[in-house]
């Protein structure tokens, strides 16, 4: 399998390059240049396979570079009991006859983050020694929160790889802020700036973009590799679950093999959907994907207008980690319903830099409106939903989640068939909003909150915010966006 750029400006690459290099060096997304098809006979087969002998069938496909020995390898340092908390790695809880839950945050950091890079780091590693590069490896990662701790606590201590996590200051929560800054390992860095998250993502795809620059710091046998969505080992593995979620539900009885499901996706750089669309082309028998979105809905204008406009007001949201505006992995999407147009999605993504927006034409529209539905909560609707569940069903979602499901009650009747929600964070990271929501009244205190959880739902505190107050604060450096290149330069020349 080889790989090809978004943009249509490079030669074609192995997987170990891709993942390497994190992103194309003069800008665009590695994608692969076809989809492999799981056909019905193969489909059949992975009926009973638990979910590391799935992600084997999955990874197999699209890392033809690696060994068969080296992946399952990868697998087993990965998805193991010590990391997940479940045996079934993504378990489906039911919610109704037609909607089920495929919960994503049994990882360490309880968020769906987990589920790709607690596997990212190892493919790195061996990407790095197939490619024959001996350099130290820095990871530059800009989060909304859940990316930042599920990065660092993938990649601490890994050999030959130092990790720079960089988060806006005041767009995280404060559970989100202490499981970052309390991150030990050796090689761990974690740096707050003053500005919200599009600022940090921007700075670091600057940073990507300036060969200048990067060859000041390439110099000392360094290279950059990025953690975010857009490094295709962090987008191959999300697409397993998706076809855990399908098996389980045939082996489970609730679907009958070939019958159709869709799925419902908290979305914000549309990483975890894009997963689903990609299970979908490879042959999983998906209907319809449903784009959820908080207030923050730049998707949900685009899907109904086919004018992506980020020239907007960016609102703080209870569900922080969908609070973006620029949503990176849509450019891969547009270059597949494109038919991988790269001289299109670059002019897009050229407009998109200059004047903030870009306007897809009317056959495009179509066909993303064919795959994809959309929807949007607000505050106040996300906070209804999260009390309309406990009360109805005995579920405690968190607010990311709610969302998602908030975007089936709103679609009910285009749907047809059973709809799995992802389920991207734990009720325990949020837990102020969740809280207050159902209970309607404000817990000031994270902590308190946590404990209010584990009461009402009778359930255990999730260890990933377990004992966090009696953690050493280990970072603490704050920046403006325009240091970045600076604190970079310190961290891994001087240091
Ligand atoms: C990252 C994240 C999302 C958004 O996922 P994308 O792949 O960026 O669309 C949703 N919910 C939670 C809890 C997350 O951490």
């Amino acid at each position: 399998m080889k790989y090809i750029s978004t943009r249509g400006n490079i030669h074609k690459v192995n997987s170990a390059e891709a993942i390497r290099l994190g992103m194309v060096p003069n800008g665009g997304l590695f994608v692969p240049e076809n989809f492999p098809i799981i056909n019905d006979e193969k489909l059949k087969k992975l009926i009973n396979m638990n979910y590391q002998e799935l992600a084997k069938e999955i990874l197999s496909l699209y890392l033809t570079d690696f060994s068969e020995k080296d992946i399952e390898n990868c697998i087993s340092l990965a998805y193991n009991s010590f990391n997940f908390s479940s045996k079934e790695i993504s378990p489906l809880v039911k919610l109704t006859d037609n909607v089920y839950i495929m919960e994503l945050w049994h990882g360490p950091t309880a968020a769906f983050k987990d589920m790709a890079l607690q596997i990212m780091p190892h493919l790195l590693v061996k990407s790095k020694e197939i490619t024959k590069v001996s350099k130290e490896t820095v990871i530059l990662v800009a989060t909304s929160g859940d990316t930042g701790k599920a990065a660092l606590e993938g990649f601490k201590n890994v050999d030959g790889i130092k990790i720079i996590v960089f988060y806006p200051k005041e767009g995280v929560s404060e559970i989100q802020k202490l499981q970052m800054n309390t991150t030990d390992g050796n090689n761990t860095y974690v740096v707050s700036v003053e500005g919200n998250f599009d600022d940090c993502q921007t700075g670091v795809k600057e940073i990507f973009a300036d060969i200048e620059y990067r060859k000041s710091i390439e110099k000392d046998s360094k290279e950059f590799s990025s953690a975010n969505s857009i490094n295709w080992g962090r987008l191959l593995p999300q697409i397993v679950y998706y076809f855990k979620s399908y098996t389980n539900l045939v082996r489970d009885n609730v679907i009958k093999y070939g019958d159709k499901i869709n799925f419902s996706v908290p979305t914000g750089n549309f990483g975890n959907i894009l997963a689903g669309y990609y299970a979908k082309k490879m042959g999983l028998p998906i209907n319809k994907l449903i784009c959820a979105s908080n207030d923050n809905n730049v998707l949900t204008d685009f899907f109904l207008t086919g004018e992506y406009n980020k020239n907007r007001d960016f609102y703080k949201t209870i569900s922080p980690s969908m609070d973006i505006l620029i949503s990176s992995n849509l450019e891969r999407f547009l270059f597949d319903i494109t038919g991988n147009n790269g001289e299109t999605v670059d002019k897009w993504y050229v407009e998109l830099q200059k004047n903030g927006s870009f306007k897809v034409d009317e056959d495009t529209l179509n066909k993303m409106n064919d795959i994809i539905y959309v929807s949007y909560a607000t505050e106040d609707d996300t906070k209804k939903e999260i009390k309309k569940v406990k009360n109805s069903y005995n579920y405690i979602s968190d607010t990311h989640t709610a969302v998602a499901i908030k975007a089936v009650d709103d679609l009910n009747n285009k749907l047809y068939g059973v709809t799995v929600v992802a389920s991207t964070a734990s009720p325990y990271k949020f837990s102020e909003s969740v809280i207050e929501s159902i209970l309607d009244k404000k817990i000031e205190d994270e902590f308190a909150a946590i404990d209010e959880i584990a009461k009402i739902g009778n359930c255990d505190i999730h260890r990933a915010v377990k004992n966090l107050k009696e953690k050493e604060i280990l970072h603490k450096e704050t920046i403006k966006i325009s240091e970045m290149k600076d604190i970079i330069k310190k961290i891994v020349i001087n240091k």
